[in-house]
Formats: structure tokens, sequence, C-alpha cells
């Protein structure tokens, strides 16, 4: 969509009874379990009775952003936080979460995990309605809809949502914070993960329950799709939208294969037990003699490990992430973009030299990765490659809070699969199907969106709409 970016981000809401209660450290904690679902930028809200409203946002990790001073002038016993994903070039501070609108008597925070494809047509209602605009994000647009049927139409903020939601197409989680009551929400279609956990008496809501981990709360239940969730009298209450009855469900696979944490369970579902029953459809589908098989870590080691129990080859490590590279490893140069796969990952020479190799990794997007990634490992001398990929291949743009690639980047949207493998120059290079991976996830297949795999898309899309790509250095 021209302009406007999308929001691929981890949220966190905390409400406790307890008005003498600071939740922002523990909202911190969560985002940081959260970290991986975005290293943008980071903001946390909080109320309470005695100060109201306060709030910081701030670029980069959490922990760049909050130091001890942040945190502790963050008061209240209710809050919310965001961490954004990064796509290239709308770096800004304006585009951090949550997002704040006051009003007379009150105010809205608010933060989004999502990507609303229609958001083009409704900011241009709100800027004809004289809204002003300081981010270019879909998610202020929703907090401004909020606003409208709130307080200028003068309705609950439950018929508000309702009403925000039968104009909303695409995906959402949502957390809002509206005068100290916090409200959960979850899009129709599932896309976008929310569960909810108890601690003590308070509860919290976050995308993925590793959140609830750290903070040892224990899970209660995943929000169902189409549902609001508040907090009233210590209890959980519950509104389904009216528009969830019409709605079907269509949760996004890659969360599956390579953007939610292992240790997370989504939707009944644990993510390392998906990727394992990954590796071990991999090797029904490519069995394969090597003598190792090694992953690309982190995200492809439960489906290294996965193949080599169903194949009986030993798992090894062949390839060492430095783990203080993260993902927002900005370089300047072309030449020092070149070095960023050797800083991230290094082979092991002495544990490929020589052996024929499965190497296994989550996804191929647009090759650039693989391509450096397969010439470190080239440099070691394996006497043969076998490139495996646990997910089928991307041919299409996520218009639903996954910044894939366009297109014309799509390496495979371009290039057939023996294409690639000799771009590659490799021994072999083989896709999970979409059928075994539908199968290694458990889930029917008409409640999984697979768009960018069969760009058999969930909604309507506008005819102007732009793909995003992730920001990789
Ligand atoms: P590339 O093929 O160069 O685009 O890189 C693919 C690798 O990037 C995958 O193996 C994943 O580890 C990671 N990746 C895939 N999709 C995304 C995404 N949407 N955002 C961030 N990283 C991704």
């Amino acid at each position: 969509m021209q302009g406007e970016i999308e929001d691929k981000c981890g949220i966190v809401g905390i409400h406790s009874e307890d008005d003498s209660k600071d939740v922002s450290s523990f909202i911190y904690y969560c985002l940081f379990a959260l970290q991986h679902r975005g290293q943008e930028s980071a903001g946390i809200a909080t109320f309470s009775e005695g100060k109201g409203l306060t709030y910081y946002c701030g670029m980069g990790l959490i922990t760049d952003v909050f130091k001890d001073y942040e945190i502790h002038n963050l008061n209240g016993n209710i809050g919310i936080g965001h961490v954004r994903y990064s796509t290239t070039g709308q770096s800004r501070l304006e585009n951090s979460q949550p997002f704040v609108t006051d009003f007379d008597d009150g105010f809205i925070a608010m933060a989004h995990n999502g990507d609303i494809v229609n958001s083009g047509e409704l900011r241009d209602e709100l800027l004809n309605e004289g809204y002003e605009f300081k981010s270019d994000t879909d998610s202020e647009v929703i907090c401004y809809m909020l606003k409208r049927e709130h307080y200028d139409n003068n309705k609950s903020i439950i018929d508000a949502i309702e009403a925000v939601s039968k104009k909303l197409v695409g995906s959402y989680a949502l957390v809002i914070l509206v005068n100290g009551d916090l409200y959960g929400v979850r899009g129709p279609m599932g896309i976008k993960p929310l569960a909810v956990a108890k601690r003590g008496d308070d509860y919290i809501l976050a995308s993925e329950t590793v959140a609830f981990d750290v903070v040892n709360a224990q899970y209660i239940r995943d929000i169902v799709p189409g549902e609001i969730v508040y907090f009233e009298n210590n209890e959980i209450k519950s509104h389904m939208l009216e528009i969830a009855e019409e709605s079907s469900l269509s949760h996004c696979m890659f969360e599956y294969v390579y953007f939610a944490r292992p240790d997370s369970t989504i939707d009944g579902i644990n993510v390392y037990q998906t990727r394992l029953n990954i590796g071990r459809q991999l090797h029904k589908l490519y069995p394969i003699d090597a003598d190792v098989v090694i992953p690309v870590p982190d995200s492809s080691i439960p489906a290294a490990i996965g193949y080599s129990r169903a194949s009986g080859i030993p798992y090894g490590e062949g390839l060492i992430k430095n783990r203080y590279v993260g993902r927002t490893f900005i370089m300047p140069t072309q030449e020092e973009r070149e070095l960023a796969v050797r800083l991230k990952l290094n082979p092991i020479k002495e544990a490929i030299k020589g052996k024929k190799i499965i190497l296994i990794d989550d996804s191929i997007v647009r090759g650039t990765t693989s391509k450096q990634l397969l010439d470190l490992v080239k440099e070691a001398e394996p006497a043969e490659i076998h490139f495996l990929v646990g997910c089928p291949p991307v041919i299409a743009p996520c218009f639903y809070g996954v910044a894939m690639a366009t297109k014309k980047e799509l390496i495979a949207a371009n290039y057939s699969t023996e294409e690639i493998r000799e771009q590659l120059d490799i021994d072999s290079l083989g896709y999970i199907t979409l059928e075994s991976l539908i199968e290694a996830i458990g889930m029917p297949e008409e409640d999984l969106c697979l768009g960018c795999l069969n760009e058999k898309y969930p909604t309507e899309l506008p005819d102007d709409i732009e793909a995003e790509t992730y920001y990789k250095p």
C-alpha cells in the first residue's frame, strides 16, 4: 500500500487489581522474551490513578530503550508494551508504539501486531475528517478509528471495537489501554497470535506464551479469533465480535516455520514440536545418504534434530552463530555488508571437511542469505552438500504482517528449484511440500493462511497494495 507500513511485532498487556503495584518492569520482561518478534523499536505505556498515563518509546532493542530510569518512571498497575519489527527503509521513532491519543476526559493507548490491507482508504477517511497522523503505520489508523467511535460517536469501548472491526480488512492482535482498562483483541481470522495468562491475581496478554514463562505466569488460553477480552473483578470477561461469525480461520503458517520462538505454544500447537515434525517430513521426502545433519542456527535446530532422529544420521553442529549479532545489525558499506553472514555464522571446518552434509534451513525468501551461507560452507570443503528447507517455496508476498519481499525479489517466484540449486551450486536442494508442512503443523489446511505459498489470500486485496521486504544486512 502506497506510503503505508506494516507492523509485525510483539505485544504485551498486564492488568493488576492492586493499584499500589507498578507493572512496567513485568511488561519489560515479557517484551524481552518477545524480542525476536521485533528489534526496531520498543515502547511501554502504563496507567495509574494518581499519575494518569505515562509512556516511553525508543529505537532499538528493549534493553537499549529502557534503562532503570525509564522503567521506574512508568507507574501504574495497568499497562501495555510493544516491540516492532524492522522492514527496509522506515526506521523512524514516530512509527514506534504504543500509539497514544487523548481527548477531553481520557486517552487511548494501543499496540498492534498485524497488517491492515485497506488502511489507505481508512486513513483517507480520517484525514478528511481532520485527523492528523504522526506516523505512516496502519496501527495509528486503528487507534484513531477507535477514538472516533468511542469519543466522537460516544460509544462504549466494546461497541467502538465492534464498529472498527467491521471496517478492518487484514490481520490484527491488539492490546488497548483506555483510561485504566485493558482490552485484548484478536482479529476474526486468528492470523496473529494472542494468549492470556495469570500471575498471582494479575492477568497478562501476550503474543506468545514464552512471555508468560519468563515471568512465571500460568497460561490460561489463547484468545479466540474474533474475541475481545477485558478484566473486571479479577475475572476475564469476553465479548465475541459480530464479524467472527462470518469469518473463517487463517492462522499464519510462518509463525510455526520461523517467526515464533520454539518454546512457545500457539493455538495449542507447540512450535518446537512442529519444527521437529518438519525435520521428520523432510526425511520422508528426501531420504538422503549422508554423514551428518547440520542446522543453520538457531531457527533450524529442531528440524535438523527431527531429520536426524528419523534417519539415524548423526546431528552435528557445523555452524556457530555469534549470539551478539542482532537482526538490526546495520553495516554502512557493501564490503562490510558482505561480511555480515561471516560475522554471524562461522563454519566448524573440522565438522564439515570431507563429509556428505545435509544442511537444513527454515526458509529461503530472497535467497541472498543462502548464497552467502553456502559459499561459507563450501570453504570448509564438504564432500557433498544437500540443502533442505523447512518452508515450501515462497512465491508471493505476505500482506498480513510478515514482510517477506516483493515478487521480483522472491527467488522461488522467479526460478525453479533446479535453477536455484544450480545457482547455489550444490548437490541437491529440497523444499518441504505444502502437504507435508500442513501435516507437520497438524492443523486443517482450511484453518491456515498459506498466501505466500499458494497465492490464496484470505481477504480481498486492494489493487495498489505493495509488498514489503524485511530488513537484513
Ligand atoms: P533470504 O532468503 O536472504 O531472504 O533469507 C532467508 C532467511 O531469513 C531465512 O532462513 C530466515 O532465517 C530469515 N527470514 C525469513 N523470512 C523472514 C522475515 N520475514 N523476516 C526476517 N527474517 C526472515
